[in-house]
């Protein structure tokens, strides 16, 4: 296998880390490494800031209309290059290919697209004070801005900052996980290719603690977008609160996936599968806590262990392989440890619950089991903590009312899903509901106009559509007295 340099692309070019420092990238299908990724520290995140504040007048005064062709064009290349994007999303992340080349890079693609046109139609507030004065809301971009985003959906989530961070004319410092840095390396050269300005977006690989935190305590950064874990955000949070950046944070979720008697039953199965086990789990909008209504939850246990145990563990490469390696070994251990804790809680695994064994040349990666365990208490920790992996827990439930206290019963609120025919309790189950996302008969579908983000320790701040460009933007209030 090739071994591949990830370098840092600043001010348009590729950028050694100033302390000549790498670290390993490693396939988890295959536990082979190969990539070496820049170590970089503080001073690569000021050689970064110097860069994009050299880019920022150049980029923050290219006419919207321009700077939606540029936005535009690089959507283009990446709709081109989406079969090399692909691979090397799957091999960075242990992702099935085919999950890659459906999900992560169109929506990549749609990112810039969406953003690139919304700049020419959104609008502005003005109001009259009678006749003597007008009143209006200036927008501006901010400056340098940071994007700082995970491992499971390394492409589609640092576009879907990048994009509208771009079109709003700011200069981006990008820090893609030190685990997925592959995809994010290739859109640097795809951006010189569009013809966006040196210095407008600028990528620092590296740790977290190292250059995620440079980034985070860099004075001349205004706003932080930020999507990963809780604890994270919450470290985030301290440090940028106090220097008054402006801060929004897509943090971990729990998600509730709460199924009617009364459900479209083959739809729901469906459904379920897929939202319990894509991306191997690892998709923070994942239901990881199934609740069944007691009538109905023999037969959904029966049919939806039947339809998990047929799923196909296997290379990511492959067509046909329904559930590749999670991201690293750490992070397997992590998952094997949830469910041994699961185990040892008096939870039953009606399916899964081991290492999975797929040979050839992946014999050596991070494989699980999907996994369903039922008869756990709603306060142990597999029901409690964000496992991440695929495992979800199935309980179940009597009344709406105990849905709903089931439902909300963790510190998280990120997303949940509603399955009924009956169109009262799915408005009255939506509305009580403590979560910022909520889908009924569906999951993961979404319309880029709508906000995401979550509520309680799921974060705060909102994404998507024209709330990332208001994030992206000040908001001046001009008054004319006529
Ligand atoms: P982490 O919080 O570990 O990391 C996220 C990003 O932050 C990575 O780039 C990481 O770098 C960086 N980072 C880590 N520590 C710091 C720090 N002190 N300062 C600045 N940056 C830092 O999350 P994961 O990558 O493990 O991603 C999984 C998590 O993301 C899950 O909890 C999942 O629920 C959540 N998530 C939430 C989504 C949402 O929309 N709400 C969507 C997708 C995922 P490095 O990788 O080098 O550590």
């Amino acid at each position: 296998m090739t071994l591949h340099t990830i370098d840092n692309f600043i001010g348009g070019r590729l950028t050694p880390p100033a302390n000549g420092s790498y670290f390993d990238g490693t396939d988890p299908a295959t536990g082979a490494v190969y990539s070496r990724v820049a170590d970089s520290a503080d001073q690569d995140v000021a050689q970064a800031v110097v860069a994009a504040q050299n880019g920022f007048a150049a980029w923050s005064s290219t006419p919207a209309r321009e700077r939606a062709n540029i936005l535009l064009r690089l959507a283009d290349l990446i709709g081109r290059n989406a079969k090399e994007l692909a691979e090397a999303e799957s091999i960075d992340s242990g992702k099935p290919v085919a999950l890659a080349a459906s999900v992560d890079i169109p929506r990549a693609q749609a990112n810039f697209e969406f953003f690139a046109t919304a700049i020419l139609h959104e609008s502005q507030g003005a109001w009259a004070t009678d006749s003597r004065a007008l009143n209006f809301e200036l927008r501006q971009p901010l400056g340098v801005v940071a994007c700082i985003s995970p491992w499971n959906l390394p492409l589609y989530l640092v576009t879907w900052k990048l994009a509208p961070a771009l079109a709003a004319g700011n200069s981006v410092i990008a820090k893609p996980s030190e685990v997925t840095p592959m995809t994010a390396h290739l859109l640097g050269e795809l951006c010189n290719e569009a013809g966006l300005p040196a210095g407008a977006l600028n990528i620092v690989h590296g740790l977290g603690a190292k250059a995620g935190a440079a980034i985070v305590e860099h004075p001349d950064i205004q706003a932080i977008s930020f999507t990963g874990g809780t604890a994270t955000g919450a470290a985030i949070a301290r440090t940028a609160a106090p220097m008054f950046k402006k801060l929004t944070l897509e943090l971990g979720g729990k998600n509730p996936n709460v199924i009617f008697a009364d459900c479209d039953y083959d739809r729901m199965l469906d459904t379920t599968v897929r939202s319990s086990f894509s991306n191997q789990g690892q998709i923070c909008l994942c239901g990881s806590r199934i609740l069944v209504e007691e009538s109905l939850y023999s037969r959904f246990i029966a049919d939806f262990t039947e339809r998990t145990a047929a799923l196909v563990v296997g290379d990511p490469l492959e067509e046909g392989t329904d559930v590749g390696a999670v991201v690293s070994e750490q992070h397997f251990d992590k998952i094997m440890g949830h469910i041994e804790g699961a185990r040892a809680d008096g939870g039953r695994i009606v399916t899964g619950g081991r290492r999975a064994i797929v040979g050839g040349r992946c014999e050596d990666g991070w494989f699980i089991e999907p996994t369903v365990i039922t008869d756990l208490d709603a306060s142990c920790a597999a029901n409690q903590e964000e496992i991440f992996g695929p495992v979800v827990t199935v309980g179940t439930f009597q009344t709406d009312e105990e849905a709903l206290t089931l439902a909300n019963g963790t510190e998280y609120g990120l997303a949940s899903s509603i399955w009924t025919s009956d169109i009262s309790r799915a408005h009255h189950m939506a509305a009580g509901i403590d979560a910022g996302v909520v889908w009924v008969n569906t999951w993961m579908l979404r319309d880029l106009r709508t906000p995401f983000g979550g509520v309680k320790s799921s974060g705060i701040g909102r994404e998507g559509g024209f709330a990332a460009l208001e994030f992206f933007t000040s908001q001046k209030s001009v008054t004319i007295e006529l």
